[in-house]
């Protein structure tokens, strides 16, 4: 008795008011026909198993287009109930997880806005991308020691954004199988970077030039400085490096103010011999360079104020680097001379690395050569000259 009371009191029920087919276009076009929940993307115009073509899509409400629905409100419920800002267009499921009862309290307002927000944002971005705005993604891999990390492309192409890879094959230089024991190593390394460098650089068809590039390396210092030499700075290119504490290859800042690089002369020697210490990731004594260089050599720093493996966290901070290392090599040059020979004892950012090889100009710059700690035996050891 009491059930059909209740019953025959209710008002009747609201019909949901239809969505105007130019706000349903405008969810179409700016979703990009794909789901809008969270890390879902599913293309809404097919579906995915049987490729049959339908549309699968939903229409969902942020806030209820009923005031006693989920996330519904007194005041903005009939106010929002065809706005396209309250609307998402998902797939049937997320149309249901997003209004289930049970799970409504997960999914507030904040939320659900942040989603569409994102997904929005996400498709504007891709959309904006120019032809100019392709670049070659090269990815050197190679052993530090016996520590390698692995470089997966959809990992670079995420990272790139807003460029997009020139090519799905990207080009790949891979140096783990050489034997870091072999008296042969850095040679081997370096043949293989200028083979696979001259291949893909050096070629004369005007379409098929590289205009844009980005690197993805791990490998040795050494090598990373020559791979920097061997590439030089005719190219325009974007250098990424894995960060261990986001554990992506994205920069974790896209602008920061720099980290403070300083440039002193700590030692005045006779010679033409200059070493040139780069304390950034770590501190590099002196004292540790002094047997490798005969007679009275001079001695130049570049540091940062507290040098950690850590400190390097933007592409703009490698511009300010530029800026101190070419203020660095022009010092040494005009107090010591063109034949001076700049002793370079690196403790830094793998892409610091390169961007020290690629800056170098053979014609113009002092002759440089390059140590790097001895991982086995401690301390520094020559490996070779930048320029041969
Ligand atoms: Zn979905």
């Amino acid at each position: 008795m009491a059930k059909k009371k209740v019953k025959s009191s209710a008002p009747k029920k609201k019909k949901r008011p239809q969505i105007p087919r130019s706000v349903q276009l405008k969810l179409w076009v700016l979703s990009a026909g794909r789901c809008q929940f969270r890390g879902c993307n599913k293309p809404l115009w097919k579906d995915g198993l049987t490729l049959q073509e339908a549309n699968y899509s939903n229409i969902g409400h942020i806030v209820s287009w009923t005031e006693t629905g989920p996330r519904g409100d007194s005041r903005k419920s009939s106010k929002l109930a065809t706005d396209f800002k309250n609307l998402m267009l998902v797939c049937s499921a997320h149309n249901k997880t997003i209004d289930d009862k049970k799970l409504v309290d997960k999914y507030p307002v904040k939320l659900l806005t942040e989603f569409k927000k994102e997904h929005e944002d996400r498709i504007r971005t891709l959309c904006n991308i120019r032809e100019s705005d392709k670049s070659h993604v090269l990815i050197l891999k190679g052993k530090i020691g016996s520590h390698q990390i692995e470089i997966d492309e959809s990992d670079a192409y995420q990272a790139i954004l807003p460029r997009y890879p020139a090519d799905e094959a990207g080009i790949h230089i891979d140096l783990t199988s050489i034997s870091s024991d072999s008296t042969e190593f850095w040679s081997s390394c370096v043949s293989e970077i200028k083979q696979i460098v001259d291949r893909h650089l050096n070629v004369r068809n005007d379409r098929q030039k590289i205009k844009h590039l980005s690197v993805f390396a791990f490998a040795p210092m050494p090598i990373l400085l020559k791979l920097g030499q061997i590439l030089g700075d005719k190219i325009s290119a974007d250098l990424f490096q894995y960060h261990r504490t986001t554990q992506s290859w994205l920069w974790p800042q896209s602008d920061s103010s720099a980290p403070g690089f300083t440039l002193k002369c700590i030692k005045k020697g006779s010679t033409k011999d200059v070493r040139l210490i780069l304390s950034l990731s770590g501190k590099i004594g002196a004292e540790e360079t002094l047997p490798l260089v005969p007679g009275d050599s001079s001695v130049y720093e570049i540091t940062i104020p507290s040098p950690n493996p850590l400190f390097l966290q933007s592409k703009n901070h490698i511009a300010n680097f530029k800026e101190i290392y070419w203020k660095a090599i022009s010092e040494i040059q005009s107090e010591h001379g063109a034949d001076s020979v700049i002793h370079l004892f690196p403790a830094i950012p793998l892409t610091i690395a390169i961007e020290c090889g690629r800056s170098i100009l053979p014609k113009v710059h002092p002759k440089i050569k390059i140590y790097d700690k001895d991982v086995k035996h401690g301390g520094f050891r020559y490996i070779f000259d930048l320029v041969d």
